[in-house]
């Protein structure tokens, strides 16, 4: 990576996650690498730096993409299934997976994008008949300010807002979710194992992960799923596995859904093979053994773990193949079909869904 030039010139818009230091630094908040950063200087992530003992957020008001994806892509599967929404990320992060697959905006520490504003991007959402935003592709933590914002707009336009983050936070930057963010999927990779985080993603440690889904528990607003990437021969321990699914049960509850993800080689990982499906199915056997109701396997199109199943009669629930749904089995209070047990999937289908060639909702 290589040294940013120093800031002379303030860009973007003041943050607002930091505090001032003794010393004329400051400390950026936004997430648990908590950096000191002095004048003239950007944080790990590359996209705040402080001029005029003033901490900005550079990249406010540009993005590097705008997407129309399913949402079951991010994955999100509990929340607002079939849902067309606008995913958004700017350049930057705060992590430095080695087999990231987003390494071209996300290793970019440049401050670079396309000039839009929350009002401009919510209208481009609204046009193209998307229900919600996502904040996905890189870490939208960094860009936490420009996030609410934008939130915030498409909140009054009548849509929701998605998180995909890596759940390094900290407690002020889980207070700002709360008069935006819906839905939440945190990303754990290797099941947070201290070795693997460290070898591949740059960081001590996952506890931060552990203590920002707590509070985003204990506050009560945000819908929350887990992705768990599992990395061949390196980030596949099923004792770590194990160990995760337990303190999900124990702490966010059996019916949280928890995603074990297929690697697929990329960046500075391209020498490794994608995950074995044996392999991703003996996590699955392992998060269902800790006691979760909803365990499903991801990346594998066609896998029957792609699917969601009544806890209570075993009957499909939702039927998927890849983000697409071929079968939606709940009522319109979101109760299995077959047995009329409670589930928490928060439906209904979204109706860009079922106008297309999903089975409609029956009630
Ligand atoms: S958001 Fe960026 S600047 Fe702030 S603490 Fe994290 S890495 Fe450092």
């Amino acid at each position: 990576m290589s040294p940013q030039p120093r800031l002379t010139e303030p860009s973007g818009k003041a943050a607002e996650l930091y505090r001032n230091l003794q010393g004329g630094k400051v400390q950026c908040t936004a997430c648990a690498r908590l950096c000191r950063i002095g004048e003239g200087q950007v944080g790990l992530c590359g996209v705040r730096g402080v001029v005029g003992g003033v901490l900005y957020l550079l990249v406010y008001g540009r993005v590097m993409t705008g997407h129309i994806d399913p949402i079951e892509k991010k994955p999100v599967v509990h929340y607002k299934p079939g849902s067309k929404i606008f995913s958004i990320a700017t350049s930057g992060c705060n992590w430095l997976c080695r087999y990231c697959q987003n390494y071209d905006i996300s290793q970019r520490r440049k401050v670079e994008g396309i000039a839009a504003g929350p009002e401009e991007l919510v209208s481009q959402a609204v046009a193209h008949g998307c229900e919600g935003m996502a904040y996905t592709y890189n870490e939208p933590t960094i860009f936490m300010e420009y996030a609410r914002d934008v939130g915030r707009a498409a909140r009054s336009a009548g849509l929701f807002n998605v998180f995909v983050s890596n759940g390094y936070g900290t407690p002020e930057l889980v207070a700002t979710m709360d008069d935006f963010l819906d839905c939440i999927t945190v990303d754990f990779k290797g099941s947070g194992e201290t070795k693997f985080v460290r070898s591949y993603i740059g960081i001590p440690d996952a506890e931060p992960v552990f203590q920002t889904l707590l509070e985003i528990k204990r506050r009560g607003r945000v819908h929350v799923e887990i992705t768990d990437l599992v990395v061949p021969n390196v980030g596949d321990s099923l004792v770590a596995a194990e160990k995760l699914c337990r303190w999900i049960y124990d702490n966010l509850g059996p019916d949280t859904p928890i995603h074990f993800l297929r690697f697929h080689p990329d960046y500075k990982m391209t020498d490794f093979p994608s995950t074995p499906v044996e392999t991703l199915e003996k996590h699955v056997s392992v998060g269902r053994r800790a006691g979760l109701n909803y365990v499903y396997v991801g990346n594998v199109p066609g896998h029957r773990d792609e699917s969601s199943y009544c806890p209570g009669c075993g009957a499909v629930l939702v039927k998927r193949y890849g983000y697409e749904i071929l079968e939606y089995n709940l009522d319109v209070q979101n109760r299995c079909r077959s047995c009329g047990c409670k589930t928490p999937i928060m439906g209904p289908l979204s109706r860009s869904a079922s106008e297309d060639r999903f089975v409609p909702v029956i009630s």
